[in-house]
């Protein structure tokens, strides 16, 4: 485990990376559309994590497809109650499109989808600002067009969140 210490705008916090790889539980998998259900993903990560009794925040990263009943497919997931949200990282490469590989792109990609994730457990709903990483995003395109950062709504909202 990596753990890693910040301080920003006045508020202390670790980040904690787990190297090791947990398999997706096959209960979850829908072998009709191939992908996996991402609330039952979330179930079993939130089941699976213990540092979550500290009141911590838990977020799996997984090179798979998810959906949620009524849509497609979805990039992640997050569970307020459960403090815990999914990343599905499939539709995150350019191979996915059928495009050469880009490694820094892919990468840039999974860090704005796990802070998007991150902000709504921290109690953020989606932004109408294209660039702000809380938008919704619903294509390729718009994980592109958004930043990897909150905006300045988000994050004053974000800070009385934190702060309350
Ligand atoms: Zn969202
Ligand atoms: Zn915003």
């Amino acid at each position: 485990m990596i753990r890693e210490s910040y301080s920003k705008a006045g508020v202390d916090f670790e980040v904690y990376s787990w190297p090791e790889v947990l398999k997706p539980s096959l209960k979850c998998y829908d072998w009709d559309r191939m992908q996996y259900r991402a609330g039952c993903i979330i179930e079993d990560l939130y089941r699976g994590v213990s540092s979550l009794d500290e009141g911590g925040y838990f977020v799996g990263v997984g090179m798979i497809d998810g959906y949620e009943p009524g849509l497609n497919f979805v990039f992640g997931l997050a569970e307020p109650r459960k403090r815990t949200g999914v990343v599905f990282t499939k539709r995150l490469k350019e191979e996915f499109y059928g495009r050469p590989a880009k490694f820094d792109l892919y990468v840039e990609r999974v860090a704005k989808e796990v802070v998007h994730e991150l902000g709504h457990l921290l109690g953020l709903p989606h932004c109408h600002n294209k660039r702000c990483v809380m938008s919704f995003s619903n294509s390729i395109v718009d994980v592109d067009s958004k930043e990897r950062f909150f905006c300045d709504e988000c994050s004053l909202t974000l800070k009385k969140l934190v702060l309350h």
